[in-house]
């Protein structure tokens, strides 16, 4: 198989109570994983088979290898910015950028969690850099990737799917929301940044 699951950066039950064990055996397990077999199925025999990074997948295709492609990037991208040690707060050139371009930290918070709140039906919401640097918020439906639509840098993404909470928030997406802040890693936003 050409692409292979990316292993989780900590344990199944690391970011309980906030994230269960049973919502990553599922979320990673069986859903991110279906994403990476389906791309190495689709692709077999075409030219996309040639390339060795989602990416490049991702920026040249369409259809249900674009969308498992960015599916895949997009899980790897969501499940490797948490941490049950996370550092709960932006510092540095970040903070000072979400500061321009936000006017605060909380006003961040709040603006990205009234978007992924309100957002209707299955994606993404995006913390995302421009070419000049400027910090926005995006949101992109189903596989949607901000790299394929304007050239922008994710930063840090939300995942609004329902299978991403409802085994531990139901219906609660808001809920939700707050557990993600509590083992979202800004060390890694931060590296990214
Ligand atoms: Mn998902």
């Amino acid at each position: 198989m050409k692409f292979t699951l990316p292993p989780l950066p900590y344990s199944l039950d690391a970011l309980v109570p906030y994230i269960s064990k049973q919502t990553l055996e599922y979320h990673w397990g069986k859903h991110h994983n279906a994403y990476v077999n389906n791309l190495n199925r689709l692709i077999e025999g075409t030219e996309f088979e040639k390339y060795s990074t989602l990416e490049d997948i991702i920026l040249r295709s369409d259809g249900a290898i674009y969308n498992n492609a960015a599916q895949a990037w997009n899980h790897h991208f969501y499940f490797e910015q948490f941490s049950p040690k996370a550092k709960h707060m932006p510092s540095g050139e970040l903070m000072d950028y979400l500061i321009r371009d936000f006017g605060s930290y909380s006003e961040f918070e709040e603006s990205f969690s009234k978007m992924a709140s309100a957002f209707f039906g299955s994606g993404w919401v995006w913390l995302v850099c421009d070419e000049s640097g400027k910090l926005s918020i995006e949101a992109t439906q189903n596989a949607k990737n901000p790299a394929t639509e304007d050239g922008l840098r994710p930063l840090l993404t939300i995942d609004v799917w329902e299978h991403a909470y409802y085994l531990d928030y139901q219906n609660l997406r808001s809920d939700y929301i707050k557990a993600f802040f509590k083992v979202l890693d800004w060390s890694v936003i931060e590296r990214r940044f």
